[in-house]
């Protein structure tokens, strides 16, 4: 075989940018439609060719709550993006606001009109490649795409990649999963159509009787029978995204590393074989409403829970979300529950006894939420980068709850504000003065106490 070669020119723009964002899933969106609305001239680059992250390219089908069961918690341009989606789905009602169905065709095009309206420029199949370090920050970036690689400047950039690529490869300090590495398990996420509507919602509880809490479940029913021998997990959440069609987070593929694109492809493959004997094995176990299913689609990219979390000038702890903490930094609450899946090493060891009896403890009452500081998004050490989204500063259980995307959406709006203020100045996001950019936040009706 042949030595691939490559013959890079690195062409450096001569565009010059207050703020680049890199990655455009909820946080990147959110943080770039507010630089640009605080009047930065912003660049945003997303490695595939659509926006919303997670949400539409790995096909996740649905929020995470968007209240505390009294309020809504995630306000601003995070309520302007549920609003407008949820406005897309015509099957639940406008009151909804907790595990809302999402329709991801719809979803990218939300998310492309608010980058749009507010001017912010967008390139997509445009990977970051490298990261130029200069004392204590970065002074540039190297994309990759059709146009080769190219060189790209800007004063403050914003890391949103969810793996925090930008912070890391310009040298800050970050940890990842547990003690051993180990991080949460991956889903590769699909849709099925053609499902019976009438059926779902009566037999199968709009879905809910298949989730793994359902010792009835006919997950359960499926794995003892041996036929599907892929289908060994009983994780197997669903909801109807549109007219029969049903979009399914379920199973799980460990060992999966987003820093070693071999495993992103062993479970893009194993999780297209997976996803095919879901369809099947529902056909046969659920025949009310699959019977005569079909697969449309499985995701573009696997669906990643956890990779690196940087480490800030704050790092969040269990014990801030235990005693529902607040800060006089924080740029935004959150009231999700701590939603760690489990690595095969640790279900391994878990005393499920005893998982259960702390399960309660990691879920908040009504009406209970924790802040988020500002100090969480700047990573030590580096000068002009903020890291937005659900790689931020934070310990593992932690990381477990902010990971979701209305959380993602909120921090993302503060992280944008920051960086066109520091964007004004030296570019330095550790000198951004919290006070103005909790009253820009609160001026844009974002929720902070
Ligand atoms: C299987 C699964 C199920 C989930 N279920 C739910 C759920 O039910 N509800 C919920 O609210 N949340 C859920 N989540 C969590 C949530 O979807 C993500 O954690 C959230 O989207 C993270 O947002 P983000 O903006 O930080 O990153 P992402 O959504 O991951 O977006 C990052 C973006 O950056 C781009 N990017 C990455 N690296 C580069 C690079 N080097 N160059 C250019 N672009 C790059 C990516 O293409 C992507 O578009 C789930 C996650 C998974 C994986």
């Amino acid at each position: 075989m042949p030595e691939l070669t490559f013959y890079p020119s690195i062409a450096e723009s001569k565009d010059n940018w207050d703020v680049i964002v890199v990655g455009g899933g909820p946080a990147g969106c959110s943080a770039a439609a507010a630089a640009s609305r605080d009047g930065a001239r912003t660049l945003l680059i997303e490695s595939s060719s659509a926006l919303g992250g997670s949400g539409t390219n790995a096909l996740v089908p649905a929020w995470c709550p968007f209240s505390d069961k009294q309020q809504i918690v995630y306000r601003g341009l995070a309520q302007t993006v549920f609003d407008a989606a949820r406005k897309t789905i015509r099957h639940v009602p406008e009151s909804w606001v907790d595990w809302t169905p999402i329709d991801p065709e719809r979803l990218k095009v939300v998310y492309d009109n608010l980058l749009i309206e507010h001017g912010v420029r967008v390139c997509f199949q445009t990977m970051l490649s490298a990261v130029i370090p200069v004392f204590g920050g970065i002074d540039g970036i190297v994309v990759t795409n059709k146009a080769g690689l190219a060189r790209l400047n800007a004063k403050v950039y914003v890391d949103c990649t969810g793996d925090a690529d930008v912070a890391a490869w310009g040298g800050a300090e970050f940890s990842k999963g547990d003690d051993n590495g180990d991080v949460m398990p991956a889903t590769h996420c699909f849709i099925l159509t053609n499902v019976d509507d009438i059926a779902f919602e009566h037999v199968y509880g709009n879905g809910t009787s298949l989730e793994r809490t359902n010792s009835g479940s006919a997950i359960y029913k499926i794995i003892d029978s041996g036929k599907y021998p892929l289908i060994t997990d009983s994780h197997c959440c669903c909801t109807k995204i549109g007219p029969r069609t049903v979009g399914f987070n379920a199973g799980h593929l460990y060992g999966v590393d987003s820093e070693k694109p071999e495993t992103l492809a062993r479970a893009s493959m194993d999780g297209r074989k997976l996803a095919a004997q879901y369809r099947d094995a529902l056909a046969e176990f659920c025949p009310e409403a699959f019977s005569e299913c079909f697969l449309v689609a499985t995701a573009n990219v696997v669906g990643i829970r956890e990779s690196r979390r940087i480490i800030g000038d704050y790092v969040l702890t269990l014990d801030d979300y235990l005693s529902r903490r607040s800060f006089d930094d924080e740029i935004c609450r959150n009231s999700y529950f701590i939603d760690i899946h489990q690595s095969l090493a640790e279900a391994a060891k878990t005393d499920s006894m005893n998982a259960e009896k702390i399960q309660p403890l990691l879920r908040y009452k009504p009406g209970e939420s924790h802040g988020i500081p500002y100090r969480c998004l700047t990573p030590r050490g580096l000068r002009n980068v903020l890291v937005a989204g659900r790689s931020i500063s934070c310990d593992r259980p932690v990381q477990g709850s902010v990971r979701v995307m209305p959380v993602c959406l909120a921090m993302g709006e503060a992280a944008g504000i920051a960086a066109a203020m520091a964007s004004k100045s030296d570019g330095d996001v550790h000198r951004v003065d919290t006070k103005v950019l909790r009253h820009r936040l609160i001026e844009e009706g974002g929720y902070v106490l």
